[in-house]
């Protein structure tokens, strides 16, 4: 199964693909983590990605397509995967299908999950994340059982992204609505697109999208 979940910033891709791990053993493809874990290492790559992701904008599609085409060789995407973050543009949707296709594969379903523009600065600004296993958190949907420690290692060390300030927001936003958005009508003529509602309860949108792929499977 190879599957898409779009959706602006907030709007729960992450934390979603995670659960579509534990739930389905669908390895989470997150383009956004990959540019983190080089901005960590200090690469020149990481560089410039520090600097566009600071300003809310997008990195070149050639790097991005690089980047997942190495990716999904990998053994563990055997079983299928998960794209998060990806494609944002149309040029990377395209060239997706295209490096899919020469395999003989395809994307199975791509879901969007919708939700109010205005909820998500609230949203994105209080998230924050286990330092040591990346477990999500947020201020006010979803503290921790015991203050201050991760239910799911113990850590007491924890991260916020630094994008993740109502500024870059405003301007992620922009890129999305500009940029990645557009995609939809292509998914949508491809009959691929399937849409949840990225307001309601974790737990329920992780059902409606259990329900998708049940659909999808059959
Ligand atoms: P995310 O973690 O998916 O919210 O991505 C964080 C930032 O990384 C984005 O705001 C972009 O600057 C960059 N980024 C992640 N994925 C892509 C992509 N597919 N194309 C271009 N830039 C990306």
């Amino acid at each position: 199964m190879k599957l898409i979940l779009l959706g602006p910033p907030g709007a729960g891709k992450g934390t979603q693909a995670k659960r579509l791990y534990d739930r389905h053993k669908l390895v989470q493809l997150s383009t956004g983590d990959m540019l983190r874990a080089e901005v960590a290492s200090g690469s020149a790559l990481g560089q410039e990605a520090k600097r566009v992701m600071e300003a809310g904008q997008l990195m070149p599609d050639d790097i991005i397509i690089g980047m997942i085409a190495k990716r999904i060789e990998a053994d563990d995407c055997r079983n299928g995967f998960v794209l998060d973050g990806f494609p944002r543009t149309e040029g990377q949707a395209k060239a997706l299908d295209k490096m899919l296709g020469e395999k003989g594969g395809k994307i199975d379903a791509v879901i969007e999950l919708v939700v109010d523009e205005e909820a998500l600065i609230e949203r994105i600004s209080g998230r924050y994340a286990c330092a040591k296993c990346g477990a999500g958190y947020h201020d006010t949907f979803q503290r921790p059982k015991k203050d201050g420690v991760c239910d799911v290692c113990g850590s007491t060390e924890f991260v916020r992204r630094k994008d993740d300030n109502a500024e870059t927001v405003k301007a992620r936003l922009v890129s999305y609505r500009e940029q990645t958005a557009p995609i939809l009508p292509y998914y949508r003529a491809k009959g691929l697109l399937h849409q949840v509602d990225g307001m309601a309860d974790l737990d329920d949108v992780t059902t409606a999208i259990d329900a998708v792929l049940a659909k999808v499977r059959t």
